[in-house]
């Protein structure tokens, strides 16, 4: 490591990544630091088709068809009487072959994205932590180091990228992190090996299953090698409750619930670590300021209900490379120029937290919704496939608010000022 770079970017996940690979690229004297040393195991499993696009920009489509992952044509839902919805099938509203995408093992799928960012020419620092950043009154300078072993460092640059995760190491020091009200959720997720796969097109597709009663829902994620990615996600009373805290107790209890899981995992192995995590649903209230951006989860993160997680974090990434590559070539490291991208982002992050709030309610189901409203079946599926950022997108919901209670949009704008940042 030098003591100065063009860009500092913390954290090596999807956002990071990608930030990091684009403006390489672009001749941008790039440090990319991570605290793990790769290949490490990540949650978010499940791509969206629009994930295809940064991943071409990224150069990576040859290696993604190369790859043993499992191809994704489809999403289905099940209600809480175990009855399937019809198969949402991308292929029905596009035919380019971004329609089919894929189901990663997110350890291969992060080292992947890593070693292109090698590749492209950016320093890659692993098993280095991030515990500070520099600054001066309210422009951030640059990052302190600590490597495994060695004193923390101090390394300046023109512009940090925080791409750290959940983490959220900027907007957490600068308290500019809310939660979000109506989804306070937890989750419980393991792998298991052998359980049911369906055959054909239909083997790879995500399910989401809700529990009896709608006390909660699973995904069902097929990934390589036999292995199945199974997750329940609820409340933190209805998970943890009695001060439950053997994980594969709460996971039992929690398949009880839910016929669909139950038979699918009945003969399989359940293998590896089981993880829990809560409280997992926030944003920030400003995307970039002075010498800084917030990339992926460390800007936001809504739900894991429509495996939004990854599009969002490269999406984010790109746009923001974007805009630092504007901001460096107009030596104007601003806030307003860092975060030209800011609106734009949130506008696609809004249409997600729609749907995610429409599923959370009770009564809805899309398919109620496209028997009434068949019309809107392609509006549903770009929901589903991510295609979030098109013009009139926005259109279904003032559908959907005639059958259920869903927010007001909002600009980044006008969240911020009503928002006092609590965390
Ligand atoms: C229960 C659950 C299920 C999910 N399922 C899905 C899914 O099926 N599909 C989907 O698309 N998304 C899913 N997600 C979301 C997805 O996991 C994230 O949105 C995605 O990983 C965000 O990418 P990122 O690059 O922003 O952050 P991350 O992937 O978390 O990467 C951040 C990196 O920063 C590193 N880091 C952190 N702090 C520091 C530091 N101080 N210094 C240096 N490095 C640091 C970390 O080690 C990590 O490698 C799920 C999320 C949850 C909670």
């Amino acid at each position: 490591m030098k003591g100065d770079y063009d860009i500092i970017v913390i954290g090596a996940g999807p956002a990071g990544c990608c930030a990091a690979t684009l403006l390489a690229q672009q001749g941008h004297d790039v440090l990319l630091i991570e605290k793990e040393k790769f290949p490490r195991y990540h949650v978010g499993e499940s791509l969206i088709p629009e994930t295809y696009w940064p991943l071409e920009r990224l150069g990576l489509i040859d290696e993604m068809k190369q790859s043993g992952f499992v191809k994704k044509y489809s999403v289905q839902f099940f209600n809480e009487a175990g009855k399937p919805s019809k198969p949402f099938y991308f292929h029905e509203t596009n035919p380019h072959e971004s329609a089919q995408t894929w189901q990663v093992t997110r350890a291969d799928f992060d080292l992947m994205l890593m070693n292109n960012a090698r590749r492209s020419g950016c320093e890659v620092v692993e098993a280095t932590e991030v515990c500070d950043v520099l600054m001066k009154g309210e422009q951030v300078l640059g990052v302190v180091a600590r490597g495994a072993d060695g004193p923390p460092a101090e390394i300046r640059a023109r512009v940090t990228v925080d791409a750290s995760g959940m983490h959220a190491l900027l907007s957490r020091k600068l308290k500019i992190r809310n939660p979000d009200p109506r989804l306070r959720k937890a989750s419980v997720y393991t792998f298991y090996k052998g359980a049911h796969r369906d055959e054909g097109e239909a083997e790879g597709a995500t399910l989401i299953i809700h529990s009896e009663g709608r006390s909660g829902w699973f995904w069902y994620i097929p990934l390589a090698d036999d292995m199945v990615s199974v997750g329940v996600v609820s409340s933190p009373e209805e998970l943890f409750e009695d001060g439950e805290r053997d994980r594969m107790k709460i996971l039992e209890r929690q398949i009880a619930k839910c016929a669909p899981i139950r038979e699918r995992v009945a003969a399989a192995e359940q293998t590896g670590e089981i993880h829990a995590c809560t409280d997992y649903s926030w944003r920030s209230t400003r995307v970039a300021g002075d010498g800084y951006v917030l990339v992926g989860d460390a800007f936001g993160f809504l739900d894991p209900v429509y495996s939004s997680g990854v599009f969002l974090a490269l999406k984010s990434g790109e746009m923001a490379a974007d805009a630092i590559h504007d901001a460096l070539a107009h030596n104007d490291l601003t806030a307003a120029r860092l975060g030209a991208f800011g609106e734009e982002l949130y506008s696609g992050m809004e249409a997600f937290r729609k749907i995610v709030y429409a599923f959370y309610t009770d009564g809805f189901s899309f398919g109620r919704f496209l028997k009434e409203y068949p019309e809107y079946k392609e509006h549903v599926i770009d929901l589903l496939v991510g295609n979030v950022f098109r013009p009139g997108i926005m259109d279904v919901f003032e559908k959907m608010a005639s059958q259920i209670d869903l927010p007001e949009t909002r600009t980044l704008a006008e969240t911020a000022a009503g928002e006092s940042a609590q965390t």
